[in-house]
């Protein structure tokens, strides 16, 4: 419970600091493909201990201009979501890719889904589709508003898919940066 507590105020400082304009992002080329195998890498005893398999496929150098902290928090919140709402023997896949201009970071489950009434309403703050089962898992509500505010904070946009009983996918578009190295 304190740890729950403890996610809970750090999510909560980040949102009010974001409301008034008081976090800097860093503005540095990050090789977001890199960072992707790295964060899922350190995720992957998550999805092992839930029997679930977690894929990554990335096949080019793909880089953007943003802030490696908060592109972490995207991925791992992301990841987290994917298996958290996903049922044993199920799949996770971060795919890495680049199209016009635009990195595209695609999370997939097979997992429990997210009905179309609900589908409108994930990324506002403290909305959870089954407070029941989410409260289990030690959750607040809050990531994907964290996401959603750090994606676009890098001029990025975020979509969602899913259909209920079969799995979800979430899409980040990030501009591309050109690479420096
Ligand atoms: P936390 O603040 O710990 O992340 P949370 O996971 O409940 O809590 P969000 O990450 O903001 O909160 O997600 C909001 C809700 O959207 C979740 O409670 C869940 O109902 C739904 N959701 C998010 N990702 C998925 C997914 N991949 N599959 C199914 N439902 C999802
Ligand atoms: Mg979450």
């Amino acid at each position: 419970e304190a740890e729950r507590l403890g996610h809970l105020i750090s999510d909560l400082l980040v949102l009010a600091r974001t409301d008034e304009n008081k976090i800097a992002l860093e503005r540095e080329p990050i090789h977001l493909d890199v960072l992707t195998v790295d964060v899922a890498a350190t995720m992957e005893w998550l999805a092992a201990e839930k029997d679930i398999t977690l894929e990554v496929h990335v096949d080019k150098p793909a880089s953007v201009i943003g802030d490696e902290v908060r592109l972490i928090q995207v991925l791992m919140n992301l990841i987290d979501n994917a298996i958290n709402y996903t049922n044993p023997g199920g799949r996770v896949t971060v795919k890495v890719d680049i199209r016009d201009k635009n990195v595209w970071l695609t999370v997939s489950d097979t997992g429990i889904g997210i009905a179309e009434e609900h589908v409108e309403h994930i990324f506002e703050r403290f909305y959870r589709v089954d407070p029941a089962r989410s409260r289990a898992a030690g959750s607040t509500g809050l990531g994907l508003s964290i996401v959603d505010w750090i994606v676009r904070a890098h001029g990025g946009t975020i979509s969602v898919e899913s259909q209920v009983g079969h799995g979800t996918t979430f899409t980040v578009k990030l501009p591309l940066a050109e690479q420096t190295s």
